[in-house]
């Protein structure tokens, strides 16, 4: 599919929105028409007095649909362009994007936007009338921006996040494109220990900038990678640097991704437990062996649920299970059966993600995206919201995914009291988070800004440029005494 983007500077934008459409094409460019007559989007925008028309042109299989409109100076053109090529890629598509043009990957953020500038009712209508997004992702949006406004506003403005980057897994799984190293190698293997060094100097660095700059820790969280593929002592030594170096008198939670349950050990589940983590996660992503198979998970439903029933009896409070829908192989009913088992396991919060066609995971470079029948995929959606509303399960925080199959979304839902607070600050971001690893993003905040003070991707950049980054680092302690 070709787009053409003719005198306005929307194309980023206008991309996202035909992708939606066509998923699984590439979609190639333009800003000068070149006399090819195969399928493409035209969109334009040309002066007239003063107003400006904007002008939306598809072509599919030889049929050419038109729509344009004249607006005015102060308009919104990048919206109006967006509106007129929506409609025309529905008719064209006959498929009606949930998100309307909604191309974002943060809904409630600009859903709470939207509700401090025209209020609650006012932003509602923005969503439906304006960016066409149904009534039902509407109502999902405002659900989890009046639960995560509570929970941000609970948390005082000196208040930060600890994110903790552990970007190492037992094997990789096949929809994965996270930069995440497998340890099944030897290379990644050895970079291990240095790793754990340099994260306990980097943690200590990080201890002695939020000490300096008065923050208080709210919230700590371990995130991955599988941040159990860590041996038991290696988990012991880390979390002894956090607890000695950090004030944690005014810790709400303390989170750990054991998401891998093939590197889950009643030896690491009571080190965890014993330095005070309270929650983790144990990720299913689906409850059938013969999916687990198919996406290259090295684990059954037996190790899944022997982790489970592990992490119960060392006493931890808060476990969530990850499920993703459309996974290849998987059926409704196989979907339905695995968030029926989540729920039966009694599982505090079930995280439920849409397949996201990563284009460099093992899945389409391998395969390719036409393997993949998304057209399941909204269907098992709409499956896990009945079941876990059923289940007395709200969604406290959601998000989307760039190439999510059906353009749907992922949603974190919690039993009530259990929401994961770490989860609602990394996703709207009102308050300072301090990352620490391989790939983590540290995120300082003033009033409406943010500054970004981002580390090195890789583990092997991160052992041996350390010192650069903890001079990168310094601009922590100068943000604060600006
Ligand atoms: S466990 Fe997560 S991060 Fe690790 S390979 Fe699988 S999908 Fe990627």
């Amino acid at each position: 599919m070709k787009l053409y983007c003719l005198s306005h500077p929307y194309r980023y934008e206008l991309e996202k929105l035909v992708t939606l459409f066509y998923p699984l094409e590439p979609i190639t460019v333009r800003t000068a028409l070149d006399g090819d007559a195969g399928d493409c989007l035209v969109t334009a925008l040309e002066p007239n007095g003063d107003a400006v028309t904007a002008t939306a042109r598809l072509t599919v299989g030889g049929r050419v649909t038109e729509s344009s409109g004249v607006f005015g100076k102060d308009a919104n053109w990048e919206r109006e362009l967006a509106l007129l090529a929506f409609d025309l890629l529905t008719a064209a598509r006959g498929f009606t994007p949930q998100w309307g043009i909604l191309t974002g990957v943060r809904p409630v953020k600009l859903m709470l936007q939207k509700t401090a500038e025209y209020g609650e009712a006012g932003a509602v209508r923005y969503f439906e009338d304006v960016l066409r997004v149904s009534p039902q992702k509407t109502e999902l949006a405002r659900t989890v921006a009046a639960s995560e406004r509570a929970q941000i506003d609970s948390v005082p403005q000196n208040a930060f996040s600890l994110y903790v980057s552990v970007p190492f897994c037992p094997s990789r799984c096949r929809y994965c494109s996270f930069v995440s190293h497998s340890v099944g190698t030897p290379a990644a293997q050895k970079l291990v220990p240095e790793y754990v060094d340099r994260l306990c100097d980097e943690l200590r660095l990080t201890a002695a900038a939020a000490r300096e700059a008065g923050l208080s820790l709210v919230t700590v969280y371990w995130g991955g990678g599988t941040p159990t593929t860590f041996t038991a002592a290696q988990l012991d030594r880390v979390l002894g640097v956090i607890e000695r170096e950090f004030d944690l008198s005014a810790c709400r939670e303390y989170t750990v991704e054991a998401g891998r349950p093939d590197t889950v050990t009643r030896e690491k589940l009571t080190v965890l437990h014993d330095h005070g983590v309270g929650r983790i996660s144990v990720n299913p992503q689906t409850f059938s062996d013969g999916v687990l198979r198919a996406i290259g998970r090295r684990h059954t439903v037996a190790d899944t649920e022997r982790a489970y029933a592990l992490a119960r009896d060392v006493g931890f409070d808060v476990i969530n299970m990850d499920l993703i829908a459309g996974l290849p192989t998987d059926t409704p009913e196989g979907f339905e059966n695995s968030v029926s088992h989540a729920v039966e396991l009694g599982a505090e919060n079930v995280t439920v993600h849409s397949l996201a066609l990563k284009r460099s995971s093992a899945l389409v470079t391998e395969h390719g995206e036409q393997s993949l029948d998304f057209g399941m995929a909204p269907a098992m959606i709409d499956t896990s919201r009945r079941l876990l509303t059923a289940a007395g399960y709200a969604p406290y925080y959601l998000y989307r995914q760039s190439r999510s199959l059906g353009n749907l979304e992922n949603v974190g839902w919690c039993k009530p009291g259990t929401a994961c607070l770490y989860n609602v600050l990394m996703m709207e971001e009102p308050r300072h988070i301090l990352a620490v690893g391989a790939g983590a993003v540290t995120k300082l905040v003033r009033g409406d800004t943010l500054e970004r003070v981002c580390n090195f991707k890789y583990p092997f950049e991160y052992n041996s440029r350390f010192a650069l980054l903890a001079e990168r680092k310094k601009r922590i302690n100068a943000f604060f005494s600006e």
